[in-house]
């Protein structure tokens, strides 16, 4: 029997993180300045995946409710409730309005340059970056930047906002040369530790999305059912601003 030291690994990283869960570990977030990092194919050919989350709902959403309606073509009544918001048509209504309705965010596996003994990571990014992402892939000099032998690295600067309520800008430029992903015997490995994206992210049905915007609504009517949203580590303000990043 040989020690798993991934597993041994991820224990130690979850017991010096206070216990929170593995799920808070696969994500990654970029550090101020400049960082490296290579997107990791995956089995069905979209690495660039798409989700739909309602925010702004209050301490016991943080970190996003999974939109039933985008997400699985159920009933939503978050949704509905911000049309009908939108619809009564005043400037409060509104802005209500606004801050419940579905937003977009994707998320990516990647490999972190220098990072590499940490596996593949989960990186959640805006819709900017998105359209800068399929555009290279679908850009003939560039082609599948995720390709295991010819793919190309990233160069990802992030500026953290300088005044209060800025949003922090993320840039992205594709290195010149194409490179593999890592040497052959370790590539496997890296295309088998994928973190499953969907398992981190809590689905909820349409009665149990009801129940948290009622709790939202009128917070004295009782304990919300289900636990603390996505395991995103960001607060609800960040995952706002990190939409525009
Ligand atoms: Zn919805």
């Amino acid at each position: 029997m040989v020690l798993d030291l991934a597993r041994m690994k991820e224990k130690l990283q979850t017991s010096e993180s206070g216990g929170r869960s593995s799920k808070d570990n696969a994500f990654w977030k970029p550090t101020e300045g400049d960082q490296d990092i290579r997107i990791v194919p995956t089995e069905d050919g979209d690495p660039f995946k798409v989700y739909h989350f309602h925010y702004n709902l209050g301490d016991g959403a943080r970190g996003g409710v999974l939109c039933p309606q985008r997400q699985f073509g159920e009933k939503c009544p978050i949704c509905d409730f911000a049309s009908k918001l939108w619809q009564e048509g005043t400037d409060d209504s509104k802005r209500m309005a606004k801050n419940l309705f579905v937003r977009q965010r994707f998320f990516s596996p990647v490999i972190v340059r220098g990072e590499e003994d940490s596996g593949v990571k989960v990186w959640g990014y805006g819709k900017t970056i998105y359209e800068v992402l399929l555009g290279l892939v679908l850009n003939p000099d560039y082609g599948d930047i995720t390709d295991v032998d010819s793919g190309v690295d990233l160069s990802l600067n992030y500026t953290l906002p300088k005044a209060k309520g800025a949003f922090p800008q993320t840039n992205l430029v594709p290195k010149r040369k194409s490179s593999v992903l890592a040497k052959k015997d370790v590539v496997k490995e890296i295309l088998n530790s994928i973190p499953e994206i969907d398992s981190l992210f809590q689905r909820r049905s349409t009665s149990d999305v009801q129940a948290i915007l009622e709790s939202f609504l009128d917070p004295s009517a009782g304990p919300m059912i289900g636990d603390v949203g996505v395991s995103a580590p960001s607060g609800v303000d960040d995952a706002i601003k990190e939409l525009s990043a």
